[in-house]
């Protein structure tokens, strides 16, 4: 039963490092300071292996037991590797003051495996999932047990069964909590991630309905020149050429009037109104929304879609997401490219395709899109792909990507129809950059 007590005791030691985290630094704010917060961060874990390292479990052989290992891989694979390392040689010191040097050279052996393979690891580590992150977490801890049983380790220490049952014990114990801890942790990392990026929403969504006021205001004194500058055109007086200028200036308002709209079309709360949309016509718009931007980048854009394709969902959830597929096309081409809006009629379906000529992705790249936070653009926010996931998935569509590294994207939304006649009229119209 002591035994028993004396593991509570020990997971007490480690767990209580993770609410006083979030309990004491992160409620009172101090998290902000980075510098201050690794430094916290460090002692928690000094502390916490020193605790469970003076008060271990004592088995009946008298043999002793701790979770001495849990600090040193979450501060390794949290902290960085100096952290680590200053964790290994805290360990390996304090070892040898409780229990002298005894066995010492496989304690240095088995904690700097230990350290050495979950540092590797650690490069890795953080673009996984969660689901991932623990598989894999515990994949690696089998390696290290596997290897140590089967390695020459036996140099070091006594015999190899010994070695074998106390693995086995290590690994049995290991796992679960190795669980608790990752899978805690990581949640109230995420949570603190979802904050930030609450307020950062917050922000924009203030920022784009004051925009969209002030797009509405310009729109109204803009109408009113239109109108006044149509009526001095039809003044008989004006020569040829004076007609001409007025023409322009008309067009050019339109165009102006044009673009606000667009954005005014952005900006506007969403309540996701179910109705029908004709593709051609929101692929049109996008394409006139992303103009400029392809142009900075050298990109030229072409649009194929036939003129009476039909879908039923939300118009400006449709317009969201073709222009973040576009607008991650266009980035994906640094260097000038061309983006390929198409749309396409097959059986039930109508597949949208957005594809690039840009730097493409590995497959292991692919699996990743989707994921919240998964960018690798300086300035990203990895959100984009997540959303328009979503969008699609929520109108009973999917969205397939196929990718060649150094050759390019493309991205082919399906969506059911509503209903669209045998009409192949297409609308082919290169817009050059
Ligand atoms: P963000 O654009 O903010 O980085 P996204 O969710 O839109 O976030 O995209 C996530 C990541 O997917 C990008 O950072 C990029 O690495 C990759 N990606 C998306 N689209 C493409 C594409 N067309 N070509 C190459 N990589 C892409
Ligand atoms: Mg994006």
């Amino acid at each position: 039963m002591s035994v028993f007590k004396d593991f509570l005791h020990n997971l007490f030691y480690i767990l209580t490092p993770i609410f006083l985290y979030v309990t004491l630094w992160s409620g009172f704010g101090f998290q902000r300071n980075r510098k201050l917060t690794k430094l916290f961060f460090f002692a928690l874990c000094i502390s916490s292996m020193a605790l469970s390292m003076t008060f271990p479990v004592v088995l009946n052989n008298g043999v002793t037991f701790d979770l001495r290992h849990i600090p040193l891989v979450i501060g390794t694979i949290y902290g960085g590797a100096w952290m680590g390392a200053a964790l290994l040689v805290f360990q390996l010191s304090y070892r040898v003051v409780l229990v002298g040097t005894e066995a010492v050279f496989f304690a240095i052996y088995f904690s700097t495996l230990v350290y050495l393979v979950y540092l590797v690891f650690s490069k890795h580590y953080h673009a996984f999932s969660l689901k991932k992150k623990i598989w894999s977490f515990n994949l690696v801890l089998l390696a290290i047990v596997t290897t140590t049983i089967a390695f020459p380790s036996t140099i070091f220490a006594d015999s190899r069964s010994e070695i074998a049952f106390y693995m086995v014990q290590f690994f049995a114990i290991y796992v679960p909590v190795f669980f608790l801890v990752i899978y805690t942790l990581e949640k109230i990392l995420l949570n603190d991630r979802l904050k930030k990026d609450l307020r950062k929403s917050e922000q924009l969504r203030l920022v784009s309905e004051l925009a969209a006021s002030v797009a509405h205001e310009v729109r109204n004194p803009m109408t009113v020149a239109r109108g006044f500058i149509q009526l001095l055109h039809s003044n008989a007086n004006l020569t040829e050429n004076e007609k001409k200028y007025m023409q322009l200036t008309m067009s050019e308002i339109d165009r102006a009037q044009m673009i606000i709209s667009d954005y005014l079309s952005l900006a506007k709360p969403k309540d996701a109104k179910l109705q029908t949309i004709n593709v051609a016509f929101t692929l049109d718009k996008v394409r006139h929304t992303i103009q400029a931007y392809a142009l900075m980048n050298n990109v030229s854009v072409f649009l194929d879609v036939p003129s009476n394709l039909k879908i039923k969902g939300d118009e400006s959830e449709l317009t969201q997401v073709v222009l973040n597929l576009g607008k991650n096309g266009i980035e994906a081409m640094p260097r000038g490219g061309k983006l390929f809006l198409s749309a396409v009629h097959t059986g039930q379906h109508i597949r949208i395709k957005i594809a690039d000529t840009g730097s493409g992705m590995t497959k292991e790249e692919v699996q990743q899109l989707g994921n919240a936070y998964y960018s690798t653009k300086e300035k990203g926010t990895g959100l984009g792909l997540m959303v328009s996931f979503s969008i699609i998935r929520s109108w009973g569509g999917h969205i397939q990507v196929n990718s060649k590294l150094g050759e390019g994207t493309e991205f082919v939304i399906q969506l059911p129809v509503v209903s669209a006649s045998k009409d192949e009229t297409k609308t082919k119209e290169p817009v050059m950059s």
